[in-house]
């Protein structure tokens, strides 16, 4: 089947006042139906910002999509006419944010917020739009739905706010979600039950979901395959349990060992070294390669710029010696096991 979402060499600007910010450079990923697509980096690395170009928010300092194409059910978001871009934006896409306290309104109860969804887009009466919000709210289960509906979103638990935004986008029935650091302003036992719930809806309503993270350890269960940005590119594409396994790209197997593990408690927990490139100045060559302990020595990690090409078994990597990488966690496993 033809892909929900097809994000074609998609490249995005700021222009800011020290110059021009490379914030996403030629990025290319599909979304199908009923699937998810756990995108991974640190921040900065332009995860966000293609989910923002996907939406139409690109924030201040202005942004601008200088390349590419965002085809939703195969028609290209960036050239459809206004009006029919806000439909689709509207109701069969939506976003959850990591701050729902900032997403939502603050003086407004969230039966009123939950209501309006379904009053200004299906026409529904102010008694049908309460119903349909109390329905919402047991749906993503939060208890007492039909007294909570009167409340307002700082009455609630940053949890429970979560389960709010998930309400309200999943109130149209969207066919894509993209859900930008969902559960990391929670802490760890709340995080895998809203983690759980989007999965379940996700499975329920047969949507497409792009889940945002710098967390590798958060989308392991619920993601079908999983890209990894790196300033403002994709490093390395996989299949969710490949990745795992054995990364095929450096930064990724840095991202990997630096997740807490309980098999490895009182092991000190591994940092990438180094800071991501200021997107004003990415360097030549590999971007990564100021912060690669198997670039030492090679020329060609500083002067050639790796394209992210198939590898092996459906996964793609941006490497030079994406072999080593492969073999060097191979032979570890091997070690290990
Ligand atoms: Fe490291 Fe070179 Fe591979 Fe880049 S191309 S990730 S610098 S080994
Ligand atoms: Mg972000």
């Amino acid at each position: 089947a033809d892909p929900l979402l097809d994000v074609r060499d998609l490249h995005v600007e700021f222009r800011t006042r020290d110059g021009v910010a490379k914030a996403v450079n030629g990025v290319n990923y599909t979304v199908h139906a009923g699937e998810t697509l756990a995108v991974l980096g640190e921040s900065g690395s332009g995860k966000s910002v293609t989910a923002q170009a996907i939406m139409g928010i690109l924030d201040t300092p202005p942004g601008f999509v200088t390349r590419g194409q965002v085809l939703f059910q195969g028609r290209d978001l960036l050239t459809m006419s206004a009006e029919e871009r806000r439909k689709v934006r509207g109701a069969r896409i939506a976003m959850i944010f990591q701050d729902a306290l900032s997403a939502l309104n603050p003086v407004l109860t969230v039966g009123e917020q939950l209501g309006e969804m379904f009053r200004v887009h299906r026409g529904a009466s102010r008694k049908e739009a309460r119903a349909k919000a109390i329905e919402l709210m047991d749906r993503v289960r939060i208890p007492a739905a039909r007294d909570r509906v009167r409340d307002y979103p700082h009455q609630f638990s940053g949890g429970m706010r979560q389960r709010v935004m998930i309400a309200m986008a999943m109130a149209l029935e969207p066919d894509l979600i993209i859900a930008d650091e969902p559960t990391t302003a929670l802490d760890v036992t709340v995080q895998a039950q809203v983690m759980d719930l989007l999965a379940e809806l996700q499975r329920e309503f047969t949507m497409g979901l792009i889940l945002i993270t710098h967390d590798l350890g958060v989308v392991a269960d619920v993601a079908d395959k999983i890209a990894v940005m790196y300033a403002g590119r994709i490093v390395e594409t996989a299949p969710v349990h490949d990745i795992y396994r054995a990364p095929a790209h450096p930064y990724t197997r840095g991202l990997l060992r630096s997740i807490p593990r309980l098999d490895r408690k009182g092991r000190e927990l591994y940092a990438i070294k180094g800071l991501p490139p200021s997107l004003l100045h990415i360097p030549p060559g590999c971007p990564f390669h100021p912060r690669c302990a198997q670039a030492r020595g090679r020329e060609l990690c500083r002067s050639d710029l790796p394209a992210l090409l198939p590898v092996v078994g459906g996964r793609a990597s941006a490497c030079h010696f994406w072999k080593e990488t492969l073999g060097d966690d191979n032979a570890a496993a091997d070690r290990a096991g």
